[in-house]
């Protein structure tokens, strides 16, 4: 039994049919003006032969409903079908951002509740769900930390420390927001609060760091770490994309965080990347609520209203309702699972990592400690001797009708591999996935070199791909008949 699935190559309804030049449907009441005057320029098939051709383009797509997805530092978990369709209740789908507080306050209601119930996850109390993604809430934060020093007159806190285990959007937020990221060396993965010291200084604005870090190990002194940061009087940034490691366990509160992003795409069950947009929430302490972006909910007796009387506020940064289809998903994620609940998905997901960690091991070495939270590390350096890079094996597992884990992150593990098998995944799909790897990695090299070969798509020139971007037939059209110069 493999995940293999069928391979399809899939025309372009233009290369099924030429344009036919369809006359212009006559719609009532549209004016004069906005009338189409040409005949539409597509071809027409028959009503099967278009579901046909959607239905095949929609099984060339690979998604978290055909096969394991081990995307190490993402999170692609189940999105729950309860929380699809409460999502799209009609009374939701119709609502705009700007109708009247009374009219939304069932929504208002919502939002309030799933603040109340991310500021006890995360332990800091002040939440703004405006927040359109993780690295949007790594921005924001840092917005936030400039406002405060701003306001303290520390203008010379222009640095933003994180270790070299940090995610890529760590420094590209940093440098955004206008500070300067500085990358700090782990020790066999983790910081070390005696190196932090030497690091930390007056021009210190924040240290950005995710526990458990995306190696997969949590940080053994958290506690000193967020001692010295402070000491520094720098704000201690808490990365919680994936909370999958320690949910009902412990949280950025207890170990000294000052403000903390979620990604609720992540951990709380809602779809990501090609499934829809992502969606975060910022999480703060005392030290920043006052500038969390505003307007908030205010509750009023059984009430509820947004409220712009924050005069610290770095202001709005999106509209008040965030990706609102998200946040009723997260909310629904949370009570289905109730407290016990988040508990499990943490003991569950860990579980699952150690156990798939503990069978790859068998094939290919693993760099750093034995146990990890909810994800693990794998070096492909050894296949080098064969000629076999890792990104050689990542193309072949896609022939197994699975998708590749993440791939030469952290940039410290030679041929680095990342996999995270998240709570929703069974023994059994982790046994596939084992066997599917084992094939992989056993496999010749000819024909790793020459991996994919069951997809549509052969292996792509990512160089070219970059620096050609084609994105439409449009495009495609115009290139193969350059329009004439001058
Ligand atoms: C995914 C991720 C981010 C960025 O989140 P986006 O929603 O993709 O912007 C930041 N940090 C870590 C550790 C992540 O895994």
């Amino acid at each position: 039994m493999t995940f293999r699935q069928a391979r399809y190559d899939e025309p372009l309804i233009w290369e099924i049919r030429e344009p036919a030049g369809t006359d212009p449907v006559e719609l009532e009441g549209v004016p004069a003006g906005l009338r189409r005057k040409a005949p539409l320029a597509w071809p027409e098939l028959s009503e099967l032969e278009l579901a046909r051709h959607f239905t095949r383009l929609s099984q060339m797509n690979f998604g978290i409903e055909t096969a394991f997805y081990p995307l190490g530092s993402c999170t692609m978990k189940y999105n729950p079908r309860v929380a699809e369709l409460l999502a799209r209740r009609d009374a939701l789908l119709g609502a705009h951002p700007a109708q009247p507080e009374e009219t939304v306050q069932g929504l208002l209601e919502l939002l309030y509740e799933l603040e109340g119930a991310l500021g006890k996850i995360t332990g800091l109390p002040h939440v703004s769900l405006q927040i359109a993604a993780g690295a949007h809430g790594e921005f924001i934060a840092l917005l936030m930390t400039r406002a405060y020093f701003e306001e303290r007159g520390e203008t010379e806190r222009t640095e933003v420390l994180l270790p070299d285990t940090a995610h890529g959007t760590n420094p590209a937020s940093a440098s955004m927001a206008g500070f300067t990221p500085r990358e700090l060396a782990t020790d066999r993965g983790l910081i070390r609060a005696r190196a932090l010291r030497e690091e930390l200084g007056p021009r210190t604005a924040a240290f950005m760091l995710t526990n458990p870090n995306t190696a997969g190990l949590f940080e053994e002194e958290i506690l000193e770490i967020a001692d010295e940061v402070h000491q520094a009087g720098a704000i201690l940034y808490y990365d919680g994309a994936n909370l999958n490691g320690i949910l009902g366990k412990t949280h950025p509160g207890k170990m000294g965080f000052d403000v903390a992003h979620l990604n609720l795409h992540k951990t709380f069950g809602t779809p990501h990347g090609g499934g829809g947009p992502g969606d975060g929430a910022l999480c703060a302490g005392e030290r920043l609520a006052p500038y969390l972006p505003v307007p908030r909910i205010k509750r009023e007796g059984d009430r509820f209203r947004w409220d712009y009387d924050f005069p610290r506020s770095i202001g709005k940064v999106k509209t008040a309702f965030g990706n609102v289809g998200l946040l009723v998903r997260a909310y629904v994620f949370l009570l289905a699972h109730g407290e016990s609940g988040l508990t499990a998905v943490t003991e569950r997901a860990v579980l699952n990592a150690n156990y798939l960690a503990r069978r790859l091991g068998e094939l290919l070495p693993r760099p750093f400690s034995p146990l990890v939270k909810h994800e693990f590390l794998l070096s492909g350096a050894p296949l080098k001797e064969r000629g076999v890079r890792t990104l050689d094996l990542a193309k072949r597992l896609l022939d197994e009708g699975v998708h590749a884990p993440t791939v030469y992150f952290p940039a410290l593990v030679e041929e680095a591999l990342m996999v995270e098998p998240p709570e929703t995944e069974s023994k059994r799909e982790l046994d596939l996935f084992f066997e599917a790897f084992r094939r992989s990695v056993q496999d010749t090299p000819e024909n790793l070199h020459a991996a994919p070969q069951n997809l549509s798509v052969g292996r792509v020139d990512e160089v070219k791909a970059a620096r050609e971007l084609l994105l439409s037939w449009k495009d495609l059209r115009r290139r193969s008949s350059p329009a004439p110069e001058g």
